[in-house]
């Protein structure tokens, strides 16, 4: 089998689908490895570090499976040869058109977001190991933008408080959060509506902001809040608000718009030169201030909505995203290293998200 890996075409992706410690182990395995020369400059990965892996430098396309990060462009697309494997994020939920493009040319699609959160698939969660990125980085993007310290500090010149910092929606990315801002010396608070939550907020050292709302929904994640659920939800959180120097808000709900958990007042109520760093940009914000993308000071809070969090940590972002793919590839890989994918086990058939014949 061969693998071929593309360098990443979208603006500001930095991160590469695999990276040379995975090269050699799936060398090891019996896998040609073809690197597109530049694949990992921008993780600062340099060609010749996946030559001395084992790899070869030419053209990704032409392989029997090629891994990606990104969903591919059009283009791209019509790079891939029928009777191709592509696996990477695919989008399958937001991006049906190129799901067709991608059936219509003959190729089987392995969407990375689609594997199932079951205990034996954990190591092929790139959900996870990416919200994990995200989750510290939006932390360091807080600090940078607040006009105070997180920690504490008892200096000649005086008592700093710590900061007060609030993760709203604890799922991987807030609980990274949480413990980040904790190791930076923030005191932290964590919220979901999700109640087996508390425990492992609790776990991280921080309080646990209990609104009286619960909202579980299938397979481990939110449901959607109904109506007035929102509007006590929204009015319960700008009362809990005030008092907080940085809210990193989380919150998603599969296929779902974002829920809008920080209000216009909300952010009205807060402390001149605090921080809202909102990760849900992507699907619409969980600020009603957030412009997507963009940093804005609002009612003198400064309200930044990054997108792609873990493009900006290329390197371990790519090295635990590689992780996630081989451990994706091994499971479709015989003895001898052929592409021999079981469509029986739930794990490929779940993730499998083109096929001709499906
Ligand atoms: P996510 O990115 O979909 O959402 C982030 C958080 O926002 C979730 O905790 C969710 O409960 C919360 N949220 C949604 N709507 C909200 C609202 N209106 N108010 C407050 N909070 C709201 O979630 P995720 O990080 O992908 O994780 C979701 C679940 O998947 C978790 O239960 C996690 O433990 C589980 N998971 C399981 C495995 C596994 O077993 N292998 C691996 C990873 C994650």
């Amino acid at each position: 089998t061969t693998v071929g890996v593309p360098r990443e075409s979208g603006v500001g992706e930095r991160r590469v689908a695999l990276v040379p410690k995975v090269v050699e182990k799936l060398v090891a395995r019996g896998v040609g490895i073809v690197v597109e020369s530049g694949a990992g400059l921008g993780a600062l990965i340099p060609d010749d570090l996946y030559v001395a892996a084992g790899a070869t430098i030419g053209d990704p396309w032409s392989c029997d499976v090629v891994v990606k990060v990104a969903p591919p462009s059009t283009e791209e697309i019509g790079k891939l040869r029928s009777g191709a494997t592509l696996i990477g994020f695919l989008a399958p939920r937001t991006a049906p058109e190129s799901l067709a493009t991608l059936k219509a040319a003959g190729v089987v699609g392995f969407a990375m977001e689609a594997i199932p959160r079951i205990s034996r698939a954990q190591s092929m969660d790139a959900l996870s190991s990416q919200g994990n990125v995200a989750g510290y980085k939006a932390v360091l993007l807080a600090a940078e933008r607040s006009t105070r310290f997180f920690p504490m500090l008892t200096t000649a010149a005086g008592t700093v408080k710590p900061a007060q910092a609030l993760i709203l929606g604890v799922g991987v990315a807030g609980l990274q959060a949480l413990a980040t801002a904790k190791r930076l010396g923030a005191r932290t608070t964590g919220y979901d509506v999700r109640p087996e939550v508390a425990d492992q907020v609790k776990s991280l050292g921080a309080q646990w902001l209990d609104l009286g709302i619960e909202a579980v929904g299938e397979g481990g994640y939110a449901r959607e809040l109904t109506d007035d659920e929102r509007t006590e939800q929204q009015k319960r959180l700008e009362e809990a608000i005030t008092g907080f120097d940085v809210v990193i808000t989380t919150a998603n709900v599969p296929g779902r718009k974002a829920p809008t958990l920080v209000t216009a007042k909300a952010v009205e109520g807060m402390r001149p030169g605090s921080v809202v760093v909102d990760m849900a940009g992507e699907s619409g914000g969980n600020c009603e201030l957030t412009e997507p993308g963009e940093v804005v000071v609002k009612h003198d809070v400064t309200i930044a909505s990054p997108l792609n969090l873990p493009a900006t940590m290329p390197e371990h972002a790519s090295e635990l995203y590689a992780r996630n793919v081989s451990s994706l590839l091994e499971l479709m890989l015989d003895k001898e290293g052929a592409l021999a994918p079981d469509f029986d086990d739930e794990v490929l058939a779940k993730s499998c998200v083109t096929r001709e014949d499906a």
